[in-house]
């Protein structure tokens, strides 16, 4: 047996919980993150994962970093998350185009990556519950750039013991998003629009959760906060899989040798997706370079540049909404390891970023990230790359996964690097049509999105997702908009205190 893995904040909270306690609490509560106190390698060998499927993969990761959890109760949080929810019995299969391989993260309930962790965390955090004896019922409070949002509200309707409450950026998600979230089912969900953009929301949510006079009210009436946002640890150790997952699956059909080093392409935002890409690596997957590909706010672009992380710029509205955030909240993680798990560091940074709105890293940790290159794409750019792979190779990617793909383009060019190449595919090009329309040259204004997903068919023949038909004349079941000031009444409102 190997050691238990115990988490702690990366500002500096003494004392360590287990993993069940960290999924329960979400965020740390100084504020900071859960973080391992140890990253376990893989038990198995690379060549022995390659024979594994998907939910086997799954337990090889999942049983060295969830520690107190029994084989017995991650098979079962595993086997539900990953089952007829998702429409290929691969879950995550892995398709060449254009001289990459693009890891497709989209075949869930809600056609975009966030499925791949928001399946499971409700099964990891009831399953805490009880190891806890926790009485109070939990309330999933949000924040989305509108992926999360349906993907959380998805997996924690109806489940007994949880409400889930979805602050979303009123204008700053896509029609299809919109309606995905305001047409959810389920007496135990919520779902509020804001006056604000993605980091007001999450702004808003962070300070709900670090509330103590709140918190001792809540419990009063018997509730207790949690997070699906991907400051949770539970949405963190589910995504490492899939890393560990195309590697197997590259060696098993004879791309690499055993051993070789693979390229990741990530398409950034909050940094979970690429943070857990790098948990992977540290695990024992031959990761070669983390390409992070960042949209035209390019905060982390400038980050791995110069070392200065800055957020005091314009926030753009792009095509890639998901990724339209100047906040990238798990970066705090990698401060704190490439600060020699310093949670003193990791603190003063992430002070003088919420006062000055700014901070810079030293040439030490500067020297720790060599491994990473930051790219990122312009609309135009992310456009035309999605009319290039449409029309050379028949493939059909999303505006998000555009920018990944981009951004590789780019990096080839400039380092001639030929290492074999993962791009995380992280959208159903289904889930913005209209701007994917739009990179075709088949936009119409005229026309809204669903009509757009029909001539989408018919033009690629890819078929449209019951995700997506299933929504079209589906009845709106939550209509409130509210300022980023009223998000604590809100929450309120909707429980009844
Ligand atoms: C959330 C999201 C991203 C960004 O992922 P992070 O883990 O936040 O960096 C990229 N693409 C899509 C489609 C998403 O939903």
């Amino acid at each position: 047996m190997s050691k238990e893995v115990l988490y702690s904040s990366t500002r500096g909270d003494k004392g360590c919980i287990r993993a069940s306690q960290a999924i329960l609490r979400g965020l740390a509560p100084d504020g900071g993150l859960y973080v391992p106190d140890h990253i376990p390698h893989l038990e198995k060998t690379l060549g022995e994962i390659s024979g594994l499927s998907y939910q086997e993969t799954a337990y090889e990761v999942m049983k060295l970093l969830l520690t107190d959890y029994t084989e017995e109760e991650l098979k079962y949080c595993i086997s539900h998350a990953y089952d007829s929810k998702f429409d290929t019995e691969e879950i995550a299969p892995l398709s060449e185009a254009g001289g990459a391989y693009f890891l497709e993260l989209y075949h869930g309930a809600t056609i975009a990556f966030k499925d791949m962790a928001l399946s499971i965390l409700p099964y990891l955090m009831t399953t805490a519950a009880k190891k806890n004896s926790i009485q109070n019922e939990i309330v999933i409070l949000t924040a989305t750039s509108g992926d999360t949002g349906k993907a959380a509200l998805a997996g924690f309707a109806e489940v007994p013991g949880t409400r889930i409450i979805v602050f979303y950026p009123k204008h700053g998600v896509s029609p299809i998003q919109e309606q995905q979230m305001v047409t959810q089912k389920g007496q135990n969900t919520c779902v509020i629009g804001i006056e604000g953009n993605f980091d007001d929301a999450q702004t808003g949510v962070k300070k709900i959760f670090t509330d103590p006079e709140l918190a001792k009210y809540m419990d009063s009436k018997g509730f207790q906060f949690s997070s699906a946002n991907s400051i949770n640890i539970g949405r963190l150790v589910p995504q490492i899989v899939y890393y560990v997952y195309s590697y197997g699956k590259l060696l098993k059909e004879g791309r690499i040798a055993e051993g070789d080093p693979i390229n990741v392409v990530v398409p950034t935002g909050n940094f979970g997706n690429i943070l857990a890409a790098y948990y992977a690596g540290k695990m024992g997957v031959p990761i070669a370079k983390f390409i992070c590909a960042s949209n035209s706010n390019k905060v982390l672009f400038d980050f791995f540049k110069t070392g200065e992380y800055d957020r005091n710029r314009e926030f753009v509205l792009t095509s890639s909404p998901s990724m339209d955030i100047l906040i990238s909240s798990n970066l705090e993680r990698l401060i704190y390891h490439i600060a020699g798990d310093s949670a003193e560091a990791d603190a003063k940074y992430m002070k003088e970023l919420s006062t000055d709105g700014k901070y810079e890293i030293t040439p030490a940790m500067r020297d720790q990230l060599k491994d990473f290159y930051g790219g990122y794409a312009t609309e135009e750019e992310t456009f035309k790359t999605i009319a290039e792979l449409f029309d050379n190779a028949s493939y059909l990617i999303d505006t998000h996964t555009a920018v990944a793909a981009a951004v590789y383009d780019k990096y080839k060019k400039e380092t001639g690097d030929k290492t074999v190449t993962v791009i995380a595919s992280t959208a159903s090009p289904y889930k913005f049509t209209r701007s994917v329309m739009n990179a075709l040259s088949k936009g119409d204004d005229s026309k809204d999105d669903f009509a757009l997903a029909d001539e989408l068919c018919a033009i690629s023949g890819v078929a449209i997702p019951d995700a997506v038909t299933s929504i079209r004349n589906a009845e709106i079941r939550h209509k409130t908009v509210v300022a980023k000031t009223e998000m604590e009444s809100a929450v309120k409102s909707f429980l009844g205190i």
